[in-house]
Order: C-alpha cells, then sequence, then structure tokens
C-alpha cells in the first residue's frame, strides 16, 4: 500500500533526525537550520508584492521601490535579487540587528533582514542605521527584547532542531512559489 502524505513526512522527518545525530547541536543549528532560515527570511521578502519598502539611505529612513524577487538592504538602500546575486553588483547576506550566533538570537523573530554583504560583513552589520530601522520599524521595545534575549541561554532538542529546518524549509519553499506565481502574471 503507497504511503499516505503524513507517513511520508513522518520518515523524512526521522531520517533527518538520524543524521542530525552526527553532529553537535549547535553545529547542526549553524550548519543547517541557520543557514535554510537566512534563505528562508530573503525569500520571504523578495515575495512581496511589487512595491516600497523602507530602508535607511545615508543614515536617513527612505522609502525605496523594489520587485518581486528583490530585497532592498535596510541599512544602505540597495536593491539586490534574492538569489543569484554576484560580486559586480553586490551580494545579499541575511543581517542579524543583534550579530550573536547563540541559540536565543540567531532565529529570533524580528531580528533577521536582507543586508548587503558590504553593511553586513564590511560594516560589522551597520549598527548604527540597523538600530535607526529596527526603532522605527518595530519600536523600542523589540529591541530591548532582542538585547535581553542575547543574554539567555536556550537549549533546543535534537528534535526541536529538525522540526524548525522542516518549518523553515516549508516557508522557503511557499515563498519561492509565490514568486514564481507572480511573475507569472
Ligand atoms: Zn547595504
Amino acid at each position: 500500500m503507497p504511503l499516505t502524505e503524513q507517513e511520508k513526512l513522518e520518515r523524512k522527518r526521522s531520517r533527518l533526525i538520524e543524521k542530525a545525530r552526527e553532529y553537535q547541536l549547535g553545529t547542526y543549528a549553524r550548519k543547517f537550520v541557520a543557514s535554510v532560515y537566512q534563505q528562508m527570511i530573503r525569500a520571504e521578502s523578495a515575495a512581496m508584492p511589487y512595491g516600497d519598502a523602507l530602508a535607511v539611505v545615508n543614515g536617513e529612513l527612505a522609502w525605496i521601490t523594489r520587485e518581486v524577487g528583490q530585497c532592498v538592504c535596510v541599512t544602505c538602500g540597495k536593491v539586490l535579487p534574492w538569489k543569484n546575486s554576484n560580486a559586480t553588483h553586490g551580494k545579499l547576506d541575511t543581517g542579524h540587528f543583534i550579530p550573536s550566533r547563540r541559540m536565543s538570537v540567531l532565529f529570533a523573530e524580528k531580528n533577521a533582514h536582507p543586508q548587503c554583504s558590504h553593511c553586513n560583513q564590511q560594516l560589522g552589520g551597520n549598527q548604527g542605521c540597523y538600530e535607526l530601522w529596527m526603532r522605527h520599524v518595530y519600536g523600542q521595545e523589540t529591541i530591548a527584547r532582542l538585547r535581553r534575549r542575547k543574554n539567555q541561554t536556550v537549549q533546543c532538542t535534537r528534535e526541536e532542531l529538525v522540526d524548525m529546518r522542516i518549518e523553515y524549509q516549508g516557508r522557503l519553499n511557499r515563498a519561492i512559489e509565490k514568486m514564481g506565481a507572480d511573475h507569472a502574471c
């Protein structure tokens, strides 16, 4: 008898958990969960309908027009394709406002956004501009909450990490589908 969808998902999950046993939890989180999470952040941003996105340009808030499939660097306003960006036109990263790699903030909601590699890497996250953007978009409370989380210890089990990976992969796939559909019309 063929497997039901549910059974297929369960099997896939078991296989991923089995594979995850080969790694330390922290290594697995950074290597396999964070990479999907970061792609998901860019894809979901790029899947937004055509329109203006808020960014900080030369230290001031500005609205930047972008198309479906493109992201705007939150701290300089550069417009880049969510995928296949290259060295000539700049590369798109996912920049964390609180740059710690601790699990408490690595996957924290509202802590990661599209950022060009220049701002993210060369400018060390372009902190002053990032904070201005965060304050305007989410407010001081969210900034304070994220800063508190930085010092908290969050332990995830292997199963939780695998479930996060599956969830993020699902959201990534849906965002890619959405972009495809929007491009088609
Ligand atoms: Zn930038």
